[in-house]
């Protein structure tokens, strides 16, 4: 619930978008899949990226860059299973006394640092239920039937 109201107050202070909103633009990031989708995400501007310096990259506030992390780590991290299917990582606010969980390859530690740094988050492992694996008693049940 608090991270939906959040995730609303970003959206709505996005509506006033502004210099001092921009946290990152899409030049900031090196690998290029995720400078796709900040691209895809961000606002053009002329306005210089007050983290690279870049003119022409497209500006992302914290809504923004919030939906490119969601997008990129968590919904690319998607396993399917023959019966379902679940995210392998997940994000929330990062705690003083946490250290990082999740380890990136070093061509997207840098990026995943930068996003995690200017959204105060930390990347972290998710445990599905086993259910969104599709381990459902009906459904063994019915295999076991046509076994
Ligand atoms: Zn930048």
């Amino acid at each position: 619930m608090t991270r939906a109201l959040n995730y609303l107050a970003d959206k709505l202070r996005s509506l006033s978008f502004g210099r001092r909103d921009t946290l990152v633009c899409s030049d900031c990031f090196a690998d290029r899949g995720l400078a796709l989708e900040a691209r895809k995400l961000g606002q053009i501007s002329k306005r210089k990226c007050r983290h690279c310096n870049s003119e022409m990259g497209a500006k992302l506030d914290r809504a923004a860059l919030d939906d490119v992390a969601e997008n990129f780590f968590v919904r690319g991290s998607f396993v399917r299973t023959e019966f379902g299917g679940a995210t392998v990582l997940r994000f929330g606010a990062w705690r003083q006394d946490s250290h990082r969980e999740v380890r990136f390859p070093t061509w997207l530690d840098t990026d995943a640092r930068l996003i995690e740094n200017s959204l105060g988050i930390g990347f972290r492992y998710y445990g599905p239920p086993t259910w969104r694996l599709g381990e459902v008693e009906p459904l063994e049940s019915l295999m076991h039937i046509l076994a």
